[in-house]
């Protein structure tokens, strides 16, 4: 069984090595290839699709270009080049691996996925592609795209999120990985058919597929079978009152602790639970935050990985800013990294005259 597959894969390898450079997307992280371009393009593609990213990239790079600027940035300019993107926790450590190679390496990258793994947040999947797509080395990326599309070709049936699987699939790669320039064009090409041609969401486009006389699951007309998922456990449901606390055209915003979900970031002040105006209004005068008027402004969701925030809104009136820190509607956009948790409410006051 293992020799079949390592058979079909040999072939698969082959094949997208010819089909790779035929069929690229031009992406601004593929022109250079630098470490610094793949680290910075990976990490930013982990949750957030292609086109989403180009423009957060673009961004990021015109005002990081190099490795030593991102060392040196302050935290509150980074936070707002990587506002929107999420998971904010991954640009706090690409702030601190960037630290780490300029003083422990002398701004010289490590070559090897085993000590790229060794960086703040430099996972296996990321130190893989920086090793292989930058430096040429025999190291597998294996994410998502990858078990995806090895999964249907070799109707792998075991759970794809389960870490056994990954695992699996890595071993079976690292076996025939190619070295040089092979090992780069290999990574991209897994990346680009996975996000291209075998897709997650709806059909395969298995008639574009250079993979399609040799895909178990195709010949097998099971493709939609895979990959195989155990039934997930519901996300827990957090219930939260939000307050767009206003004051002569100014509205309170709050830093976030600096640990936990969504850490050092900026919100507009909010309290646990699905508060009604009545008791919304007695929350705020128990804090001595007295409204001089409170409306609601309706409803929004937002889902994280495990939990799903609820939250109630409501648009309130405060005779004097003593409490929090205030800003303009302008400054915020400007100058502060709101979470997209908080877009609904940071929409209603951009698009509301006050
Ligand atoms: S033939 Fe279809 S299912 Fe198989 S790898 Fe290609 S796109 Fe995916």
């Amino acid at each position: 069984m293992k020799n079949e597959q390592t058979d079909i894969l040999k072939t698969a390898i082959s094949r997208l090595l010819l089909w790779y450079p035929e069929n690229k997307k031009d992406l601004p992280w593929r022109r250079a290839l630098s470490p610094y371009a793949v680290w910075i393009s990976e990490s930013m593609l982990q949750q957030t699709r292609t086109s989403a990213v180009i423009p957060y990239y673009e961004r990021f790079m015109t005002a990081l270009p190099k490795l030593s600027d991102l060392a040196a940035v302050e935290d509150d300019a980074l936070m707002k080049l990587w506002q929107g993107l999420g998971y904010y926790s991954r640009a706090r450590n690409l702030k601190k691996t960037a630290q780490i190679i300029q003083k422990d390496y002398g701004g010289v990258w490590p070559r090897t996925a085993k000590e790229l793994e060794k960086l703040p947040g430099i996972g296996a999947y990321t130190a893989g592609a920086v090793a292989s797509i930058a430096f040429g080395e025999p190291s597998p990326a294996v994410d998502g795209n990858v078990l995806r599309v090895i999964s249907r070709l070799l109707t792998i049936p075991d759970d794809i999120l389960a870490p056994q699987t990954k695992k699996y699939v890595t071993d079976l790669l690292c076996e025939i990985y190619p070295t040089g320039d092979g090992a780069s064009l290999l990574t991209q090409a897994w990346m680009e058919l996975g996000e291209n041609v075998c897709i997650p969401n709806g059909a395969a486009h298995c008639e574009d597929c250079p993979l399609a006389d040799i895909c178990m699951a195709k010949a097998g007309g099971i493709v939609e079978l895979f990959p195989y998922r155990s039934p997930k456990k519901p996300r827990k449901i957090r219930e939260l009152t939000v307050f767009l606390l206003e004051c002569d055209g100014k509205f309170a915003i709050r830093k976030r602790e600096e640990a936990g979900l969504l850490s050092g970031l900026y919100e507009f002040p909010n309290t646990d639970g699905k508060l009604s105006a009545a008791e919304a209004k007695a929350y705020l005068e128990n804090l001595e935050t007295s409204p001089l008027s409170l409306k609601p402004i309706g409803n929004a969701t937002h889902l994280f990985t495990h939990v799903e925030w609820h939250m109630t809104g409501y648009f309130v009136t405060l005779k004097s800013q003593d409490k929090y820190r205030f800003a303009t509607k302008e400054e915020i956009q400007k100058n502060y990294a709101v979470p997209s948790a908080f877009r609904f409410f940071e929409t209603y006051i951009l698009q509301n005259e006050t």
